[in-house]
């Protein structure tokens, strides 16, 4: 399995899974498509859907000219409600309910963000087992059994804040209402088994209130795990089940 990252901050967020045989699933939309299409090298009919987590810009921005490109689009239905847009490849998913697209089976769950149903995704496929992704949320309410690889937000720091955002408390509470800290994400990391895990990509990465470098320290630190942190357009190849 192959993981590109075509972006990944509150600019615009899009990654591509793409398998042996090509079968590309996207997650998030939040890049203009020509952009998306670019990386696929112009080439969508490999494409088995679209993920969105939910309708701020940054997440779905694509989805208008992803669908009149005939993509297929899976979100919850608060999300698609709150895209505002009608068309019949906009399809909705169920919390709970695993579907799968193509060789990927998906399970939506929620999470806790500004917005009206939010969603997070666990990702399963043969070559990279199961895969967490998670953005855009405070915390998390779950834990989940024989990850191999994970996404997380790890949006920006406490002592950042703190510093840069004491005098501007409007925005400062915007993002602990609705983004998650480093600290959070390692929490969140150690509640889970992560025996298996093969890659931590540490994603949505605050411009201003994070320090990349000191973020993948502090992760590497706490799991003794191989840690990369998301850059437009980094691929990693081995993103699989197993670390060779
Ligand atoms: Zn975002
Ligand atoms: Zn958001």
């Amino acid at each position: 399995m192959r993981l590109h990252i075509i972006n990944s901050n509150s600019d615009g967020n899009c990654y591509l899974f793409t398998d042996n045989e090509g079968n590309t699933l996207i997650v998030e939309c939040g890049v203009r498509f020509e952009k998306i299409k670019q990386a696929m090298n112009f080439d969508c009919s490999k494409v088995v859907g679209c993920l969105v987590t939910h309708e701020h810009g940054d997440h779905c921005k694509g989805v208008k000219d992803a669908v009149k490109a005939g993509l297929d689009i899976y979100a919850s239905a608060g999300t698609i409600k709150g895209m505002k847009m009608d068309s019949h490849r906009l399809n909705t998913i169920e919390k709970g309910a695993k579907f799968s697209l193509g060789p990927f089976d998906i399970i939506g769950f929620d999470v806790h963000h500004d917005v009206n149903e939010p969603l997070g995704f666990l990702i399963r496929h043969e070559e990279m087992g199961t895969t967490l992704f998670l953005t855009d949320t405070i915390y998390c309410d779950y834990t989940f059994p024989g990850l191999t690889n994970v996404l997380i937000e790890a949006n920006y720091s406490q002592d950042i804040i703190d510093d840069k955002l004491s005098d501007n408390r409007f925005l400062r509470n915007r993002v602990i209402q609705s983004h998650m800290s480093v600290e959070t994400a390692i929490k969140t990391l150690k509640a889970n088994d992560l025996s298996k895990v093969n890659n931590i990509v540490l994603i949505h990465l605050s411009d201003r209130n994070s320090d990349a470098k000191v973020f993948k320290k502090r992760i590497e630190d706490a799991t003794l795990k191989t840690v990369t942190v998301a850059t437009a357009g980094l691929t990693i190849d081995n993103f699989n089940i197993y670390p060779f």
